[in-house]
Protein backbone atom coordinates (compact mmCIF):
# COMPACT_ATOMS: atom_id res chain seq x y z
CA UNK A 1 0.00 0.00 0.00
CA UNK A 2 2.82 2.61 1.27
CA UNK A 3 4.83 2.05 -2.06
CA UNK A 4 1.34 2.67 -4.01
CA UNK A 5 0.77 5.45 -2.66
CA UNK A 6 4.59 6.79 -3.07
CA UNK A 7 4.40 6.13 -6.69
CA UNK A 8 1.14 8.26 -7.26
CA UNK A 9 2.34 10.87 -4.85
CA UNK A 10 5.34 11.00 -7.51
CA UNK A 11 3.17 10.81 -10.37
CA UNK A 12 1.42 13.95 -8.96
CA UNK A 13 4.24 15.72 -8.29
CA UNK A 14 5.75 14.86 -11.81
CA UNK A 15 2.12 16.04 -13.23
CA UNK A 16 1.93 19.47 -10.79
CA UNK A 17 5.68 20.48 -12.29
CA UNK A 18 4.78 20.10 -16.05
CA UNK A 19 1.79 22.34 -15.02
CA UNK A 20 3.53 24.69 -13.65
CA UNK A 21 6.24 24.66 -16.73
CA UNK A 22 3.31 25.23 -19.35
CA UNK A 23 1.50 27.53 -17.49
CA UNK A 24 4.50 29.56 -18.83
CA UNK A 25 5.55 28.15 -22.19
CA UNK A 26 3.56 27.09 -25.19
CA UNK A 27 4.92 24.47 -27.88
CA UNK A 28 3.75 27.64 -30.49
CA UNK A 29 7.21 28.12 -31.78
CA UNK A 30 9.18 25.21 -30.21
CA UNK A 31 12.42 26.06 -30.88
CA UNK A 32 11.94 29.78 -30.05
CA UNK A 33 10.38 29.00 -26.75
CA UNK A 34 12.96 26.53 -25.84
CA UNK A 35 15.72 28.58 -26.23
CA UNK A 36 14.31 31.07 -23.85
CA UNK A 37 13.41 28.81 -21.70
CA UNK A 38 17.47 27.95 -21.70
CA UNK A 39 18.31 31.75 -21.74
CA UNK A 40 16.18 31.71 -18.96
CA UNK A 41 17.64 29.37 -16.65
CA UNK A 42 14.66 27.10 -16.16
CA UNK A 43 16.61 23.67 -18.32
CA UNK A 44 14.47 21.94 -15.25
CA UNK A 45 10.93 22.98 -17.22
CA UNK A 46 13.26 21.91 -20.61
CA UNK A 47 12.70 18.13 -20.30
CA UNK A 48 8.81 18.08 -19.20
CA UNK A 49 8.34 20.81 -22.13
CA UNK A 50 10.27 17.99 -25.18
CA UNK A 51 8.00 15.67 -23.83
CA UNK A 52 4.92 17.98 -24.06
CA UNK A 53 6.04 18.92 -27.80
CA UNK A 54 6.61 15.53 -28.32
CA UNK A 55 3.44 14.56 -27.42
CA UNK A 56 1.92 17.48 -29.06
CA UNK A 57 3.30 16.17 -32.43
CA UNK A 58 2.73 12.69 -32.60
CA UNK A 59 -1.17 13.21 -30.97
CA UNK A 60 -1.63 16.26 -33.55
CA UNK A 61 -3.17 18.32 -30.22
CA UNK A 62 -2.40 21.84 -29.40
CA UNK A 63 -2.38 23.15 -25.80
CA UNK A 64 -2.67 21.33 -22.39
CA UNK A 65 -5.05 22.83 -20.16
CA UNK A 66 -4.72 23.49 -16.71
CA UNK A 67 -7.28 24.00 -14.61
CA UNK A 68 -6.24 25.70 -11.13
CA UNK A 69 -9.11 24.11 -9.62
CA UNK A 70 -7.96 20.27 -9.23
CA UNK A 71 -4.84 20.93 -10.33
CA UNK A 72 -5.60 18.33 -13.54
CA UNK A 73 -4.09 18.28 -16.90
CA UNK A 74 -6.35 17.72 -19.95
CA UNK A 75 -5.24 17.80 -23.94
CA UNK A 76 -7.45 19.44 -26.25
CA UNK A 77 -7.75 18.76 -29.96
CA UNK A 78 -5.62 20.93 -31.94
CA UNK A 79 -7.40 24.21 -33.48
CA UNK A 80 -7.07 23.64 -37.41
CA UNK A 81 -7.75 27.22 -37.70
CA UNK A 82 -5.25 28.75 -35.01
CA UNK A 83 -1.91 25.97 -36.41
CA UNK A 84 -3.09 27.01 -40.17
CA UNK A 85 -1.47 30.41 -39.14
CA UNK A 86 1.83 29.05 -37.35
CA UNK A 87 3.74 32.02 -39.06
CA UNK A 88 2.29 34.46 -37.88
CA UNK A 89 2.80 36.63 -34.64
CA UNK A 90 -0.37 35.43 -33.00
CA UNK A 91 1.30 32.04 -32.80
CA UNK A 92 4.16 33.33 -30.23
CA UNK A 93 3.02 33.52 -26.50
CA UNK A 94 3.14 36.87 -26.02
CA UNK A 95 6.43 35.84 -22.99
CA UNK A 96 8.52 35.89 -25.91
CA UNK A 97 7.00 39.54 -27.77
CA UNK A 98 9.92 41.01 -26.25
CA UNK A 99 12.56 39.28 -27.97
CA UNK A 100 10.70 37.87 -31.03
CA UNK A 101 10.03 41.86 -31.95
CA UNK A 102 12.69 43.53 -29.75
CA UNK A 103 12.61 46.93 -31.63
CA UNK A 104 9.19 47.10 -30.96
CA UNK A 105 7.44 45.19 -28.18
CA UNK A 106 10.85 45.34 -25.49
CA UNK A 107 10.54 49.95 -25.32
CA UNK A 108 10.35 51.62 -22.35
CA UNK A 109 6.20 52.64 -22.74
CA UNK A 110 4.84 49.71 -23.34
CA UNK A 111 1.47 48.13 -22.32
CA UNK A 112 -0.24 46.85 -20.34
CA UNK A 113 0.77 47.39 -16.77
CA UNK A 114 -0.44 47.06 -13.51
CA UNK A 115 -1.77 50.26 -11.51
CA UNK A 116 -1.20 50.45 -7.80
CA UNK A 117 -3.54 52.81 -7.02
CA UNK A 118 -1.92 54.41 -4.66
CA UNK A 119 0.67 55.21 -6.44
CA UNK A 120 -1.51 57.10 -8.95
CA UNK A 121 -1.44 61.17 -9.55
CA UNK A 122 -4.92 62.98 -9.22
CA UNK A 123 -4.83 65.09 -12.83
CA UNK A 124 -8.58 67.44 -12.25
CA UNK A 125 -8.16 68.10 -16.15
CA UNK A 126 -8.44 64.33 -16.50
CA UNK A 127 -12.37 65.40 -16.76
CA UNK A 128 -15.34 63.15 -17.71
CA UNK A 129 -16.02 61.84 -20.96
CA UNK A 130 -18.77 63.05 -23.56
CA UNK A 131 -19.92 59.46 -25.23
CA UNK A 132 -21.46 60.29 -28.46
CA UNK A 133 -23.55 57.48 -30.19
CA UNK A 134 -23.04 54.88 -27.97
CA UNK A 135 -26.43 53.94 -28.32
CA UNK A 136 -26.64 53.84 -31.97
CA UNK A 137 -27.13 50.50 -32.96
CA UNK A 138 -25.35 49.21 -35.37
CA UNK A 139 -23.79 46.17 -37.24
CA UNK A 140 -20.64 44.96 -36.42
CA UNK A 141 -17.72 42.99 -38.94
CA UNK A 142 -16.39 40.40 -36.71
CA UNK A 143 -13.40 38.41 -36.77
CA UNK A 144 -10.85 36.20 -34.87
CA UNK A 145 -7.73 36.49 -36.01
CA UNK A 146 -6.45 33.45 -34.16
CA UNK A 147 -5.39 35.59 -30.77
CA UNK A 148 -8.85 37.94 -30.36
CA UNK A 149 -12.10 38.60 -31.84
CA UNK A 150 -12.46 42.50 -33.04
CA UNK A 151 -15.58 44.32 -34.07
CA UNK A 152 -15.37 47.29 -36.43
CA UNK A 153 -18.72 49.11 -37.06
CA UNK A 154 -20.71 49.54 -39.88
CA UNK A 155 -22.27 52.79 -40.72
CA UNK A 156 -24.97 53.16 -42.52
CA UNK A 157 -25.24 56.58 -41.93
CA UNK A 158 -22.95 60.04 -41.05
CA UNK A 159 -23.67 59.34 -37.54
CA UNK A 160 -20.35 57.92 -35.74
CA UNK A 161 -20.10 56.65 -32.45
CA UNK A 162 -17.39 58.63 -30.54
CA UNK A 163 -15.82 60.57 -27.37
CA UNK A 164 -14.36 63.33 -26.51
CA UNK A 165 -14.23 65.35 -23.18
CA UNK A 166 -11.81 64.60 -20.13
CA UNK A 167 -8.81 67.05 -21.19
CA UNK A 168 -8.81 65.97 -24.96
CA UNK A 169 -9.35 69.59 -26.25
CA UNK A 170 -11.49 69.86 -29.40
CA UNK A 171 -10.76 65.94 -30.07
CA UNK A 172 -13.25 64.33 -31.41
CA UNK A 173 -12.39 60.27 -31.12
CA UNK A 174 -14.24 57.99 -33.33
CA UNK A 175 -14.21 53.91 -32.21
CA UNK A 176 -12.25 52.56 -34.73
CA UNK A 177 -12.98 48.61 -33.23
CA UNK A 178 -13.59 47.12 -29.86
CA UNK A 179 -11.69 43.90 -29.03
CA UNK A 180 -11.65 41.51 -26.47
CA UNK A 181 -8.59 39.89 -24.36
CA UNK A 182 -8.86 36.84 -21.68
CA UNK A 183 -7.21 34.07 -19.85
CA UNK A 184 -7.04 30.61 -20.12
CA UNK A 185 -8.70 30.09 -16.72
CA UNK A 186 -11.51 31.75 -16.16
CA UNK A 187 -10.54 34.67 -13.73
CA UNK A 188 -7.49 35.72 -15.06
CA UNK A 189 -7.29 37.03 -18.84
CA UNK A 190 -7.47 40.77 -18.32
CA UNK A 191 -4.51 42.41 -19.50
CA UNK A 192 -4.38 45.17 -17.29
CA UNK A 193 -4.26 44.36 -13.21
CA UNK A 194 -5.08 46.87 -10.54
CA UNK A 195 -3.42 46.86 -7.28
CA UNK A 196 -1.76 43.26 -8.62
CA UNK A 197 -5.33 42.01 -9.33
CA UNK A 198 -5.61 40.57 -12.55
CA UNK A 199 -9.46 40.31 -13.68
CA UNK A 200 -11.93 38.11 -15.73
CA UNK A 201 -11.04 39.73 -19.32
CA UNK A 202 -10.93 43.16 -20.86
CA UNK A 203 -12.48 44.83 -23.56
CA UNK A 204 -10.67 47.71 -25.75
CA UNK A 205 -12.40 50.62 -27.70
CA UNK A 206 -9.79 51.08 -29.84
CA UNK A 207 -10.14 55.15 -30.85
CA UNK A 208 -8.54 57.52 -33.04
CA UNK A 209 -8.49 60.72 -33.81
CA UNK A 210 -7.50 63.34 -36.67
CA UNK A 211 -4.94 66.19 -34.90
CA UNK A 212 -3.36 68.72 -37.43
CA UNK A 213 -3.30 66.14 -39.88
CA UNK A 214 -1.80 63.28 -37.83
CA UNK A 215 -3.84 60.22 -36.63
CA UNK A 216 -3.75 60.03 -32.63
CA UNK A 217 -4.63 56.56 -30.86
CA UNK A 218 -6.20 56.26 -27.45
CA UNK A 219 -8.03 53.34 -25.81
CA UNK A 220 -10.73 53.13 -23.02
CA UNK A 221 -9.74 50.02 -21.43
CA UNK A 222 -13.00 48.18 -19.04
CA UNK A 223 -12.24 44.80 -16.84
CA UNK A 224 -14.73 41.90 -16.82
CA UNK A 225 -15.14 40.72 -13.20
CA UNK A 226 -16.71 37.07 -12.11
CA UNK A 227 -20.12 37.73 -10.52
CA UNK A 228 -22.72 35.37 -9.63
CA UNK A 229 -25.59 36.40 -11.57
CA UNK A 230 -25.50 36.33 -15.50
CA UNK A 231 -25.19 39.87 -17.18
CA UNK A 232 -28.12 39.53 -19.13
CA UNK A 233 -26.76 42.77 -20.73
CA UNK A 234 -24.21 40.67 -22.47
CA UNK A 235 -26.02 38.04 -23.96
CA UNK A 236 -26.34 39.41 -27.38
CA UNK A 237 -22.92 40.26 -27.29
CA UNK A 238 -21.63 36.66 -26.19
CA UNK A 239 -24.27 35.43 -28.60
CA UNK A 240 -22.52 37.03 -31.48
CA UNK A 241 -19.20 35.89 -30.40
CA UNK A 242 -20.53 32.16 -29.94
CA UNK A 243 -21.48 32.30 -33.62
CA UNK A 244 -18.46 33.71 -35.07
CA UNK A 245 -15.96 31.54 -32.63
CA UNK A 246 -17.86 28.37 -33.55
CA UNK A 247 -17.11 29.01 -36.94
CA UNK A 248 -13.90 29.77 -36.98
CA UNK A 249 -13.45 26.19 -35.40
CA UNK A 250 -13.90 25.55 -39.31
CA UNK A 251 -10.83 27.07 -40.35
CA UNK A 252 -12.11 30.42 -40.59
CA UNK A 253 -9.54 32.65 -38.69
CA UNK A 254 -9.35 36.46 -40.13
CA UNK A 255 -12.41 36.01 -42.25
CA UNK A 256 -15.36 38.89 -41.41
CA UNK A 257 -18.87 38.08 -40.63
CA UNK A 258 -20.98 40.58 -40.26
CA UNK A 259 -23.11 40.63 -36.72
CA UNK A 260 -26.74 41.95 -35.98
CA UNK A 261 -26.91 45.41 -35.35
CA UNK A 262 -26.44 46.23 -31.50
CA UNK A 263 -25.32 49.65 -29.67
CA UNK A 264 -22.48 49.73 -27.42
CA UNK A 265 -24.44 50.16 -24.27
CA UNK A 266 -25.16 46.66 -24.45
CA UNK A 267 -21.54 46.49 -23.34
CA UNK A 268 -21.55 49.22 -21.45
CA UNK A 269 -25.15 50.28 -19.76
CA UNK A 270 -24.42 52.49 -18.07
CA UNK A 271 -22.01 55.53 -19.20
CA UNK A 272 -23.06 58.52 -16.17
CA UNK A 273 -21.66 55.52 -13.66
CA UNK A 274 -18.83 54.97 -15.49
CA UNK A 275 -18.09 58.43 -15.75
CA UNK A 276 -18.59 59.03 -11.40
CA UNK A 277 -16.23 55.78 -10.78
CA UNK A 278 -13.71 57.75 -13.20
CA UNK A 279 -10.11 55.85 -14.72
CA UNK A 280 -6.78 56.36 -14.58
CA UNK A 281 -4.48 57.29 -17.48
CA UNK A 282 -1.41 56.84 -18.41
CA UNK A 283 0.67 56.96 -21.80
CA UNK A 284 1.25 53.33 -23.47
CA UNK A 285 0.87 51.20 -26.51
CA UNK A 286 -0.88 48.50 -28.36
CA UNK A 287 -0.56 45.32 -26.10
CA UNK A 288 0.19 43.07 -29.40
CA UNK A 289 3.14 43.10 -31.90
CA UNK A 290 4.00 45.67 -33.75
CA UNK A 291 3.39 47.60 -29.65
CA UNK A 292 3.41 51.01 -30.92
CA UNK A 293 4.01 53.30 -28.18
CA UNK A 294 2.01 56.60 -27.94
CA UNK A 295 -1.11 55.43 -27.42
CA UNK A 296 -2.94 57.19 -24.73
CA UNK A 297 -4.85 54.57 -22.38
CA UNK A 298 -7.55 54.87 -20.10
CA UNK A 299 -8.43 52.30 -17.80
CA UNK A 300 -11.50 52.53 -15.97
CA UNK A 301 -12.33 51.68 -12.36
CA UNK A 302 -16.09 50.82 -13.48
CA UNK A 303 -15.73 46.93 -14.06
CA UNK A 304 -18.34 44.94 -16.25
CA UNK A 305 -20.12 41.69 -14.58
CA UNK A 306 -20.01 38.70 -16.01
CA UNK A 307 -20.48 35.38 -14.96
CA UNK A 308 -18.65 32.20 -14.84
CA UNK A 309 -20.80 30.65 -17.82
CA UNK A 310 -21.03 33.49 -19.73
CA UNK A 311 -17.19 34.07 -19.70
CA UNK A 312 -16.89 30.23 -20.62
CA UNK A 313 -17.36 32.13 -24.38
CA UNK A 314 -13.90 33.18 -24.17
CA UNK A 315 -12.35 30.02 -23.77
CA UNK A 316 -13.82 28.23 -26.38
CA UNK A 317 -10.37 28.42 -28.18
CA UNK A 318 -8.69 27.17 -25.19
CA UNK A 319 -5.77 29.60 -25.78
CA UNK A 320 -4.45 33.01 -24.20
CA UNK A 321 -5.45 36.62 -25.30
CA UNK A 322 -3.79 38.79 -23.24
CA UNK A 323 -0.04 40.27 -22.69
CA UNK A 324 1.59 39.74 -19.40
CA UNK A 325 2.09 43.03 -17.52
CA UNK A 326 5.18 45.77 -18.65
CA UNK A 327 7.35 47.81 -16.29
CA UNK A 328 6.30 50.79 -15.56
CA UNK A 329 9.36 52.35 -15.97
CA UNK A 330 9.56 56.33 -15.53
CA UNK A 331 5.73 56.96 -16.76
CA UNK A 332 3.08 58.07 -13.97
CA UNK A 333 -0.20 56.79 -13.85
CA UNK A 334 -3.08 59.55 -13.39
CA UNK A 335 -6.11 58.82 -11.85
CA UNK A 336 -8.99 61.30 -13.03
CA UNK A 337 -10.77 64.09 -11.63
CA UNK A 338 -13.63 61.80 -10.36
CA UNK A 339 -11.34 60.13 -7.71
CA UNK A 340 -9.68 62.74 -5.34
ZN1 LIG B 1 -6.43 45.20 -26.88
Amino acid sequence: MKLIACLNAIFVFQFIKIAYCLSNYECSNQNLILEHIDANGLESCNRQFSIYCCLQTLLNLETLQIDDSSKSVKLSKKSKAISEASDRWQTVHPNFWNERFPNQCSKLEQSPINIETDETVHDRNLKDFKFKNFGLKVQWKMKFDGYSIEFVPVYKNSQRISVSGSNLGSSVFEIANFHFHWGRSIGRGSEHQINRRSDAAEVHLVMKANENGKTRYMVLGFLFTLRNIRNKNLDFIIGQMKKKLDIDEEFQVDKTIVSSAFALTKLLPNLREINREGYFRYNGSLTVPPCTEGITWNVFRKKIPISRNQAQVFNNENHISHRPVQPLNSRTVYRSARMP
